[in-house]
């Protein structure tokens, strides 16, 4: 089975969150169900300068308003295969793949992403002659146009769309419909029109074969005017479609044991060696050396959805019960600013680092006694995964993929010994401080403490099981798909006969 997946971010050549991970990790994982995936990626700097061996397999003279040339290199020690789009008027720019240097959205993205739509859909087609997808499947909204530019072109491959966040749906204005090459027919309430505009998203969840999420929740979320960002009515009406796998980790990158970034590896037999880690964080955030205070993290965007503003409300009861929180992460001003002032108020007790730093991240998983998720909507989120693989206890709000990952400590849970981390109902900073204080009296248990640990971080979170998922989602689409296409033949045939 061959998948193209298309994707704007692919870790760890080019990262701005989650999405980066699931489009790093997916090959390989899948490569062990027999699926030989390859990804196409926008040739960014990032991407480009750190891929030296790429050959050139098609070029396009006027690739919405400049040359492009499709490469294709087999990267890192696995030899993961990427076919770079190559176009330097649409992605020759620094920094962020979204964003220019004052933080707004570059004005052409829609040509940014319809392009690689686009292209992938003549990949689709057959533009790489030895190479014919049996799926696309595309990533969020910058992905959303390839089903769309495939339409129902004769031996097109099945499609797939997952949202890894459905905030974020690429809205244009719709005098962009000829310039970016759609069809008049596709501008409908059942196609990609949304509201008098183009929807990216709305297109891709229209047109594909197969929709999926990151999570169980997440998908029934979705299909509620409360998550569905407006889309819930038509994801409603493709339920039948809609799947939620619940993504994975790449526990190469992500294992306590083998970590290069970190102080001292350790594992769930050799916990003690935890304690390394959490003092070479305290010094890191500046906090005092306190072997026994509580210490809880956050890596993170700041932004509305991550709820970072109930964790400021609850910073007085964590401080009085004697915690410590490490944060780093960048985002809203407002949120940023509050972040440090907490800190300049408790100097010793709260520290703060601004800005996206990897390595620090995998510091923060190890060092911390808990990370801290209080997100008001969350498609999957990762950080809590990391967190029970380094057995730093996720605190989670209840949704999303955050309710279907972390088992709360509540009495039943730690009786029957399958508690692996603590939940509260979303968007209440009194509940989240509900979760702190439980939290606080776990830790005062330290052997109890120690057992939930363990058991966190003897969860499976890798990426064997969604692998399956994924992999029986395609055979599905294909068999549906190619077996339509035969029933079309032999429709076809008894009409003309
Ligand atoms: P989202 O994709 O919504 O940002 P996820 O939890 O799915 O949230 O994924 C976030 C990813 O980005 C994780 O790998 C997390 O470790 C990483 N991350 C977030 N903020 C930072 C930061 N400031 N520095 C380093 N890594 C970060």
């Amino acid at each position: 089975m061959r998948v193209l997946s298309v994707a704007s971010e692919f870790f760890p050549l080019i990262k701005t969150g989650g999405l980066a991970d699931v489009a790093g990790a997916m090959p390989g994982a899948l490569a062990a169900e027999d699926v030989e995936m390859r990804t196409l990626l926008p040739g960014y700097p990032a991407v480009t300068g750190q891929l030296t061996r790429t050959g050139a397999i098609a070029t396009f003279d006027d690739l919405f308003g400049g040359r492009a040339t499709l490469r294709e290199t087999a990267y890192g020690s696995n030899g993961t295969p990427l076919l770079i789009l190559d176009a330097p008027h649409l992605y020759d720019r620094p920094g962020n793949p979204y964003l220019g240097k004052d933080g707004k959205d570059w004005p052409d993205n829609h040509l940014r992403f319809a392009a690689l739509s686009w292209v992938a859909s003549r990949i689709g087609l057959g533009l790489i002659e030895s190479w014919r997808p049996d799926i696309i499947h595309g990533h969020d909204w910058q992905a959303g146009l390839a089903p769309v530019y495939l339409g129902n072109a004769d031996g097109r491959p099945a499609t797939v769309i997952t949202i890894h966040n459905i905030a974020f749906q690429g809205i244009f204005p719709a005098e962009m419909l000829t310039p970016l090459k759609l069809p008049r027919t596709s501008f409908t309430m059942d196609g990609l029109e949304y509201y008098g505009k183009i929807s990216f998203l709305k297109g891709g969840l229209a047109f594909a074969d197969r929709l999926t999420t990151v999570s169980p929740t997440y998908a029934r979320e979705i299909c509620t005017p409360a998550f569905g960002m407006g889309l819930d009515g038509l994801l409603r009406h493709r339920r039948g479609v809609l799947t939620g796998i619940t993504n994975g980790i790449d526990d190469e990158v992500w294992n306590p044991e083998t970590d290069p970034a970190i102080e001292k590896p350790y594992g769930a037999a050799t916990l003690e060696a935890k304690a390394v880690n959490k003092a070479a964080l305290q010094r890191r955030f500046g906090l005092d050396p306190a072997e026994g205070a509580l210490l809880f993290c956050v890596v993170s965007r700041l932004t509305a959805q991550k709820g970072l503003d109930l964790l400021l409300e609850a910073l007085p009861s964590m401080l009085a019960q004697g915690g410590q929180l490490a944060l780093l992460g960048s985002g809203e001003a407002s949120l940023q600013e509050a972040f440090l002032a907490a800190a300049r108020n408790h100097p010793g007790r709260i520290g703060v680092v601004l800005g996206y730093d990897e390595r620090l991240s995998h510091q923060m998983q190890a060092g911390a006694d808990a990370i801290i998720v209080p997100s008001r909507f969350e498609p999957c989120g990762l950080t809590q995964l990391y967190g029970l693989r380094y057995g730093t206890l996720p605190i989670v709000a209840r949704v999303g993929g955050l309710a279907d990952t972390v088992i709360d400590a509540n009495q039943a849970a730690l009786l029957d010994g399958v508690a692996t981390g603590f939940q509260f109902a979303a968007d209440s900073a009194s509940e989240l401080q509900t979760a702190l204080d439980r939290a606080f009296e776990l830790y005062a248990d330290r052997p109890a403490w120690r057992a939930v640990q363990r058991r966190a971080m003897g969860r499976k979170v890798d990426w064997s099981v969604p692998a399956k998922a994924y992999a029986a989602l395609y055979r599905g689409a294909v068999e549906e798909r190619t077996g339509s296409r035969s029933e079309e033949r032999r429709v076809g045939k008894e009409c003309r006969s």
